[in-house]
This record gives structure tokens, C-alpha cells and sequence, in this order.
């Protein structure tokens, strides 16, 4: 029996590939559904894995659309079930997520997100979501960004969401059973901008640092040769390394 359920969900970095959403994850205990991200096209791949109903609280990293559009899906289907409006989940995200996500709306008044959705700002700390103890920590990235440490009986998956090198990455990561980790680039890639994201050999890196178990790459960009990010990969780190899938579930 297991502790947690991670889910990936949407792991394509920047835009939606052929065979993924842009970012989202589903992390499941005790029968509680928390949702990481949800990107391009996240709510349709979604729904294989949880019932628009059974969505209990949603975490967004940052407000970058590869990030969070997909929230304002979710408000409509949430408001327009046949058996009428759904009650508010909680929101935790980044200062002015209501106003980012109303912008995707794109009408200024009445853009229904506050009766669905109870937004919670996010800050550097611990916290609670459902069963589940959440420490969130800023990432290096151009907009605030949250990693996150996401743990519950004794198991816990770290993720870095979009980051550039960061030693708050490692420390959320200590000892993690796995670190979902991006790895937008690949170190051959000419003139690579700091504090952006990470190449696959960096991601690597960072979950050496951490002696996290389960390196799971993630935030692959669609042009990038999957085995290459491997490749890059495996030799900075001596733990299982996987690259992410929407559909890999991992039992902890
Ligand atoms: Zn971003």
C-alpha cells in the first residue's frame, strides 16, 4: 500500500508536445487530490487520472502559462457541471494569481474565479494542504517561482518547477524519495542564459547534491532528443533516473 501517488501529468517544458500537456502533476494520499501546476492543455489529460469533481486543492508554482492556464478550464467546468456550480477549492500560488488567471479570461468583470477557487498566496515556509506538509522555497527563475518539498507519512517528492541553479532547489530536495527536476536544456546548446532553467547535466547535479533517491526529468522542452537529456544526465547522478511521461505513476 502506498503513502503517496505521484502522477505526471503534463511534462513538456515551454509549450504542449505531441505526447504531452505543459506542466502539471497529480499527487495523491489518503485519498486527497492535489494538483502541481496545470499548463497548456493539462485539464484534458487530467481527467483520465481524476474526475473534475475530485480535484481538492491546486498548488501553481509560478504564472508562467506553461503553468497555470489551464485553471481557468478548470473554473468553467467547475461552474457549469450539469449538476451545478462545484464548491470552492483552495488556490495557492504566487501574489496576483486571481488577477493573472482573469486575465486569461480576458473579460474584467465578473470573471468567476473567486466563487470557485479560494486563492491563497503562496510564501517561503512550511504549510498544510489536505494531508499533506508543504514546504515551499523561491526558485531562480524571472517571475517568483516556487520549488516545492511535498511529503506525507515519512514519503516525499521535491519539485523544482522552473529554476536556474539554486541551492533552495537542493535544500527542498534533501533526501527527497524522488526530485521531479526540469531539464529544459542541454549543456551543448550555445549562449544558455543564467537563471532560467536547468540543463539535464545540472538537474542531475542539483539531485546528487540533494542524495535524492529518484531523479525524474521533467519540463522537456519538445525539440530536445529525450536520450540525450539521459545521456547528459546519467553521469552526475547515481541514483534511478527517469525522464518524465504523462502517465508515469510512482508509488511511494
Ligand atoms: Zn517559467
Amino acid at each position: 500500500m502506498w503513502r503517496m501517488r505521484l502522477t505526471v501529468i503534463g511534462c513538456a517544458g515551454s509549450f504542449p508536445g505531441p505526447d504531452s500537456p505543459s506542466s502539471c502533476y497529480l499527487l495523491e494520499a489518503d485519498g486527497f487530490r492535489l494538483v502541481v501546476d496545470m499548463g497548456h492543455g493539462a485539464l484534458g489529460t487530467l481527467q483520465q487520472y481524476a474526475g473534475i469533481a475530485d480535484i481538492d486543492a491546486i498548488v501553481l508554482s509560478h504564472l508562467h502559462a506553461d503553468h497555470c492556464v489551464d485553471l481557468y478550464a478548470l473554473r468553467v467546468a467547475r461552474q457549469y457541471a450539469p449538476s451545478g456550480p462545484m464548491p470552492a477549492i483552495p488556490v495557492y500560488g504566487p501574489a496576483g494569481t486571481h488577477e493573472r488567471i482573469a486575465k486569461v479570461h480576458g473579460v474584467d468583470d465578473q470573471d468567476g474565479l473567486a466563487e470557485r477557487f479560494s486563492f491563497e498566496t503562496l510564501v517561503p515556509g512550511r504549510f498544510e494542504i489536505g494531508p499533506f506538509t508543504v514546504e515551499a522555497g523561491h526558485m531562480n527563475h524571472p517571475v517568483e517561482t516556487f520549488g516545492l518539498r511535498l511529503s506525507h507519512g515519512g514519503a516525499s517528492v521535491a519539485y523544482s518547477a522552473d529554476t536556474g541553479e539554486s541551492a533552495e532547489l537542493v535544500r527542498l530536495a534533501s533526501r527527497a524519495d524522488v526530485l521531479l527536476a526540469e531539464a529544459s536544456f542541454l549543456s551543448t546548446q550555445p549562449g544558455l542564459p543564467p537563471d532560467l532553467h536547468l540543463t539535464a547535466r545540472q538537474a542531475a547535479e542539483h539531485a546528487s547534491r540533494a542524495d535524492a533517491r529518484h531523479l525524474v526529468l521533467t519540463h522537456l522542452v519538445p525539440w530536445n532528443d529525450p536520450q540525450r537529456l539521459l545521456e547528459e544526465a546519467a553521469p552526475a547522478f547515481s541514483g534511478t533516473l527517469t525522464l518524465a511521461k504523462t502517465g508515469l505513476a510512482i508509488n511511494l
